[in-house]
């Protein structure tokens, strides 16, 4: 340990040996800051010590004596993590087990405190640091114990407040005298907690349950690995079943609020893991902010107003915020109760994004919370948890903070020792505590680390199974012969690429094994995946049996059914009447005709959207169910329709490329194919991003490629969350551009809100060539396809997602005419985005479909919640890195335990058990 260490320590033992009344040093203890940085840069101490070190002890002298204690305890919690060998030299004490603090062992300045033996290792040195390399001052004596005379003016009624009350505070485990020989080293071992944490305690004692005496309090560095079964570790699984009301701060009123946030039992509790953290150990001052950054600031209201917007539709509420070193502006939006809270004078800590208005540095919305005193002074990354109404955040956080040091050790670990120590990662009890109170942020990363590894271990596990589960399935074989595949492809208008005879040879294998398939076809747009369909449709209609394809939209539906009965009556001898379309909008005598065919089997395919999925459709053998456009499903819609068959085979189709990482988390259990090859003849679309003033060129162009015979969309995106309104711009949209742009060419216009035979009319005019320009809202996005469209105009291009735009793009360039995407942003700015531009540089659908994961998440990108399995909390489906690593255990582990039945795996398949009953439904 370096020498400058050793002596701040020397320092800060003095200091708690004397009540924390900031007088081991002349001047305070913040007056040898300087000497000290100096000297410890000099030795090679860890910058991040350094700071630790001295942002906390700047403001010491301020402090009252029990924040002083606190801000002690942290920098020893920090030196501990940075020089081990501290644990050995500070531990004189006999290893701290149980919280041995009394009331009258704690160091109260005004109450004159036992005379005893100064601690071996700090006491011999103090006084001789009189005249130390650092040039500082202290007090000659040679005894600790403050004077009255000594004594900080205000520490008359300072007296700490963070004296434990209550009986599980203060076993007899040790000798007073014990106690009182320990510095503020042992007791942070011993997992003392900042008085805001210990007043936790307070007023909420916590009932004793059985055993608990035992247990060991909030060890920061060292928390037992869960125990051996036996009795011992039956407590606390079934303790954490227990109701809240079990702890007695809390009564059946604030069980209720708590029950809003889905906060039922203690094992709730323990498993509400903080929204964010504000790390107050890293606070800036507003001279020191930057536009960009995500920061906690503190600082005084000077004034508040309320201002109404919008004609008084929407209420600003505009700040000021100083904070000695600068002001701030901050604005909240229809918040009006916020200028009733923060009234001026009040200290207020914000949490945001610095933004910037008309050159000045704001926040826009921060989040925000008045200041507690304890919070400036904690040192310490606090938690921040979801609230709801009557809960407030510093109680929450006692709750919270008692059930996790009560509990949280109790946690049995489902994860044997071997995973643990392959994949890396700390104990579960040790990840729970440190998830909700870190003690740095090293150790908080460690803890979303380890909880991140189980949620997608228990995912890669989940998905093995269901792999395993699957091919132990078996259903009736369809093969076909050589002749037959030679007839379906020499009786198609075109020669498949050599990917779609790859594909189509994949789907035979599948179909003709005996076991169900479950295949992904995954293809960019327009690389042909319908006619691939054909033909596992075809084949299994050679063997008798029935098929389905099932398309998001009516349009879509229409075009396959139309694609079908092109190409199956010759291909596979399947005849147009045998082809059927069911669609919400067929009408009640046709769709129950349908369905009687469906039921006898005389339709052999079926096209149709979730019309299809609906009950009263029974099939006579249901043998292949084909899902377009799969990522616009949901879950529950896919497994419908397999119920529908016995074992039916499932082809879902995606033009939107899924990345890597998905393919070994949502789609990990299917088998995938690929079509990487486009139809021969196709041109790259050409993309370019316009500035909005460009729009008038944009026309223009349109107008050219009609002049030589082409057809053009223009898609107008969502503009509201309401289609009656979306549909109303697009209307009003296509009104302006026939009357005012193209008055001499026919405009059509298709949006959600027509009548489905409406939109029928529509299509067939465009496909037809009656109309040149098609107005549309995003119902074109799937599948259309128009070979002679060669314009595809995107307004308001900034509002689609990436995966979204290459979906439009691939509504052209379907034919031998060279094509183009003109994306108009809203803005001038967003024209320069990274985004867009990505449009313009790649025609990739993969690269896309990975930056557009990356910038949007799982969520939006894949448009419906598509997991059978709890919400993830703590891992990302893009971090491939941690889902490779989870893949490898959880393969591991299933190899050799596929059904997790040893005794070492019992809380592991429970774990797994509860983690896919939290979602429902399955993966496909
Ligand atoms: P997607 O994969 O986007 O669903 P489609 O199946 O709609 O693509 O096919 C796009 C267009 O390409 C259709 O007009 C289809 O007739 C045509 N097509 C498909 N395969 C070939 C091929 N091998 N050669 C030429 N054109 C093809
Ligand atoms: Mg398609």
């Amino acid at each position: 340990m370096p020498p400058v260490i050793e002596k701040l320590l020397k320092f800060l033992r003095l200091e708690a040996d004397r009540g924390y009344d900031n007088r081991s040093v002349l001047g305070g203890l913040d007056q040898m800051l300087d000497p000290w940085q100096e000297e410890a840069r000099q030795q090679d101490v860890p910058e991040a010590v350094i700071q630790v070190v001295v942002s906390r002890l700047r403001d010491y002298p301020q402090l009252t004596p029990a924040s002083r204690k606190e801000v002690l305890g942290g920098i020893g919690a920090r030196l501990r993590n940075a020089y081990p060998d501290l644990v050995g030299e500070t531990q004189a004490a006999p290893p701290a087990r149980a919280p041995a603090v009394t009331p009258q062992a704690e160091p109260q300045p005004p109450a004159p405190r036992p005379a005893r033996d100064p601690d071996p290792v700090a006491a011999p040195t103090w006084n001789r640091t009189e005249s130390s390399s650092l040039g500082l001052q202290v007090p000659v004596g040679t005894s600790p114990a403050p004077s009255a005379d000594r004594l900080p003016a205000d520490s008359q009624v300072a007296v700490p407040s963070d004296v434990p009350s209550d009986a599980e505070n203060a076993p007899a485990a040790e000798p007073a005298s014990d106690v009182a020989v320990r510095g503020v080293w042992e007791r942070a071992e011993a997992g003392e907690d900042a008085d805001w944490m210990e007043d936790a305690l307070e007023d909420d004692e916590l009932e004793d349950t059985p055993g608990s005496a035992d247990a060991p309090r909030r060890p920061a560095a060292s928390i037992p690995q869960a125990q051996p079964a036996g009795p011992a570790a039956q407590s606390g699984p079934a303790a954490l079943a227990a109701p809240l009301t079990t702890i007695s701060g809390i009564g059946p009123k604030s069980a209720e609020n708590l029950s809003r946030l889905g906060l039922v039992t203690l094992g709730d509790l323990l498993w509400y893991l903080p929204r964010r953290y504000d790390d107050y150990s890293q606070l800036k001052t507003i001279n020191r902010l930057w536009y960009g950054e995500e920061v906690t600031i503190i600082g005084t209201v000077q004034e508040i107003h309320l201002r109404p917007i919008r004609g008084g539709t929407m209420k600003l509420i505009d700040a000021v915020v100083s904070d000695g070193s600068g002001a701030l502006r901050v604005t909240w939006f229809n918040q009006p109760w916020i200028a009733q809270q923060l009234t001026p004078g009040r200290a207020v800590v914000l949490s945001g994004r610095v933004d910037q208005y008309l050159g000045k540095l704001t926040m826009s919305s921060p989040e925000w919370e008045p200041l507690e005193r304890q919070q400036l002074h904690t040192n310490r990354i606090v938690p921040v948890y979801g609230l709801t109404a009557g809960i407030t955040p510093k109680w929450l956080r006692r709750v919270v903070n008692a059930v996790v040091e009560r509990y949280a050790s109790r946690v049995p670990d489902p994860l044997p020792l071997s995973v643990r120590q392959s994949a890396g990662v700390i104990p579960l009890p040790q990840a729970l505590q440190q998830v909700h109170f870190p003690d740095s942020a090293d150790s908080l990363q460690r803890a979303q680390a380890r909880l991140a590894f189980d949620e997608m271990l228990y995912l890669q596990l989940g998905v093995l199974r269901q792999k395993q589960d699957w091919t132990a399935l078996t259903t009736d074989p369809l093969p076909v012969e050589d002749g037959w595949v030679e007839h379906f492809r020499s009786a198609l208008p075109y020669a498949l690429t050599g990917a779609q005879q790859r594909v189509l040879h994949d789907l035979r294998q599948d179909l003709a094994s005996g076991r169900p398939m479950n295949r992904l076809l995954q293809g960019d747009v327009g690389s042909g995946k319908t006619v691939v369909a054909a033909g596992a449709i075809g084949i299994v209609a050679a063997n008798g049996g029935q098929s389905a394809l099932l398309a998001p939209t009516s349009i879509l539906a229409e075009q396959h059914c139309q694609t079908l009965r092109d190409l199956l009556p010759t291909a596979c001898s399947i005849p147009v009447e045998r082809i059927g379309l069911l669609l919400g909008s067929t009408p009640d005598s046709e769709k129950e005709a349908v369905r009687r065919a469906l039921a006898d089997g005389s339709l052999q395919v079926v096209v149709g959207t979730h019309a299809l999925l609906e009950d009263p459709v029974v099939f006579q053998r249901l043998a292949l169910a084909v899902i377009d456009e799969q990522h616009r499903f949901g879950v529950d819609q896919r497994a419908d329709l397999r119920a529908k068959g016995n074992n039916p085979n499932l082809l879902v189709m995606t033009a939107t490329p899924i990345p890597r990482s998905l393919a070994l988390t949502l789609y990990g259990d299917l088998d995938v194919s690929v079509l990487d090859e486009m139809p021969p003849g196709r041109q790259p679309i050409e993309t370019r991003v316009l500035r909005p003033p460009e729009r008038s060129r944009a026309h223009r162009f349109i107008e050219a490629q009609i002049e030589q015979g082409r057809q053009a969309f223009v898609i107008f995106p969502l503009i509201e969350e309401s289609e009656k309104i979306d549909a109303k711009a697009a209307v009003e949209e296509q009104r302006r551009l026939q009357d005012e742009v193209f008055p001499t060419r026919k405009v059509g216009l298709l949006h959600g809100r027509m009548r489905p035979d409406e939109k029928d009319k529509v299509m067939e005019a465009f496909r037809a060539g009656a109309l040149h320009i098609l107005v549309s809202t995003s119902v074109v996005e799937v599948g259309v396809d128009i070979p002679n469209a060669t314009v595809m105009m995107i307004e308001g291009a900034n509002r689609f997602g990436l995966a979204q735009l290459h979906q439009f793009r691939g509504r052209v360039g379907r034919s031998q005419y060279a094509s183009y995407c003109l994306l108009l942003p809203d803005t001038e700015d967003e024209a320069s985005s990274e985004r867009l531009t990505a449009m313009e540089a790649t025609g990739d659908g993969f690269r896309l479909a990975e930056l557009d994961l990356e910038q949007r998440g799982p969520g939006d990108f894949l448009g419906t919640r598509q997991s059978g399995f709890a919400e993830l909390r703590m891992a990302r489906l893009t971090d491939i890195h941690l889902i490779e690593k989870a893949r490898r255990e959880a393969q591991r582990l299933f190899e050799a335990d596929p059904g997790l039945a040893a005794p070492e795996h019992q809380e592991l398949s429970a774990a797994v058990a509860r983690f896919w009953t939290g979602g429902k439904g399955e993966i496909s």
